[in-house]
């Protein structure tokens, strides 16, 4: 019979360290097995991520959607189209949920009160009224005061879940929160399992006899962090402020993002266009004539990630192509984005098969 863990309720694993209900294979054999997570949570109040698939994440949703809770919405201000989470607005529908928009220590010298405007338009149009929207950052702790408040001020005695996509950052937030929870020692630390389900949730007990659930994170397929070996996404994930870069493009020009995806200016005057992607993740500049064949003979080396070894899994890139009118932000879900500073023109972006692409207003 199948092991469960006795922490969360998971089933015992030991083929992936970041699904649900890992234990190392040496420990497989012990008779009461408490899942890795749960061992880092209740001794070191440390959570680690952990990924579902998405089937199995709509369930987690609508379950949650039926329970009287708040939620707490996690997204990638980085990945901000890749984290939005298809469906989730609908599932929601009945719940309170606060936004806190993670990673804001990527983005240092802006006009926050804009982005502020604009996040809400974007998220007015997927059909989200959060009652609260708060920015923070899991990397340097700003915000979550903010977000502790938030979360006081709208639960009115209810659970509070922590919902995200794979990669938003959420277990990073999540052990700061711990570790002012911990300081202010108002909320107690223990794990538990969630009565009667195993929906692999970590469960906190608040003081008042409440709860706040850490809930797994879904692995999107909208993702380009979904389609890389854990070195390539090391250098696709920022980690540092982002440094805009700036490329005057002729048209008949492309750039290469590493060898992730392609950008072709097709047509128009010449124009800026700002990449705003991590530091490490190299980008090269080439005539559109040229573009296929450096393609072809590059991809892996010069053109890199993906890194050679990582070749057998990679598929050919699928071309969206975009009318531009004004300046946009053109987004690759996951990579970043590359704002057009121009007034007309013709764009082919070339990325994964599956990953969002997409232009919108621009962001800065
Ligand atoms: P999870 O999958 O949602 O639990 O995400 P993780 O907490 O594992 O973080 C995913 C990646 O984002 C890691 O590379 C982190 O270093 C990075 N990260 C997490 N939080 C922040 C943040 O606030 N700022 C920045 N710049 N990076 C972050």
């Amino acid at each position: 019979m199948a092991k469960i863990c006795s922490g969360c309720g998971a089933q015992i694993q030991s083929s992936d360290p970041k699904r649900p209900g890992y234990v190392p294979p040496e420990l497989l054999s012990r008779e009461n097995v408490i899942c890795q997570r749960c061992f880092k949570i209740s001794h070191y109040n440390q959570l680690t991520p952990v990924t579902v698939n998405p089937d199995h994440f709509n369930n987690l949703l609508k379950k949650i959607g039926q329970e009287k809770a708040l939620v707490v919405k996690i997204i990638d201000l980085f990945d901000f189209n890749g984290t939005m989470l298809p469906g989730f607005a609908r599932l929601m529908r009945f719940n309170p949920v606060v936004v806190a928009v993670n990673k804001i220590d990527l983005l240092p010298r802006v006009n926050w009160g804009r982005i502020k405007e604009w996040i809400k338009r974007q998220i007015e149009t997927l059909g989200m009224k959060p009652v609260d929207l708060v920015f923070v950052s899991g990397a340097n702790g700003s915000g979550i005061r903010e977000l502790l408040s938030a979360i006081r001020n709208h639960r009115q005695g209810r659970d509070v879940y922590l919902v995200g996509a794979a990669n938003v950052g959420k277990s990073t937030l999540i052990n700061q929160i711990l570790n002012y929870i911990d300081q202010e020692a108002d909320l107690k630390l223990t794990t538990s399992r969630f009565p009667g389900t195993t929906l692999d949730l970590i469960a906190i007990p608040l003081k008042d006899g409440t709860v706040l659930y850490d809930t797994p994170g879904v692995i999107s397929g909208e993702q380009m962090t979904h389609y890389l070996s854990a070195e390539d996404l090391k250098l696709v994930l920022p980690q540092k402020p982002l440094k805009p870069k700036i490329y005057q493009l002729n048209p008949q020009q492309t750039l290469f993002f590493g060898g992730l995806a392609r950008l072709d200016f097709i047509a128009g005057v010449r124009s800026s266009f700002v990449c705003y992607m991590a530091d490490s993740l190299p980008i090269h500049r080439s005539k559109l004539e040229r573009a296929d064949r450096l393609y072809r003979r590059h991809l892996g080396g010069l053109l890199h990630p993906p890194r050679a070894q990582a070749l057998s899994n990679w598929g050919p890139l699928e071309k969206h192509t975009f009318q531009l009118d004004e300046s946009a932000d053109l987004v690759i879900a996951g990579l970043g984005w590359v704002a057009f500073k121009g007034e007309k023109g013709e764009v082919t972006l070339h990325a994964p098969q599956g990953v969002k692409v997409l232009k919108r207003t621009t962001l800065i």
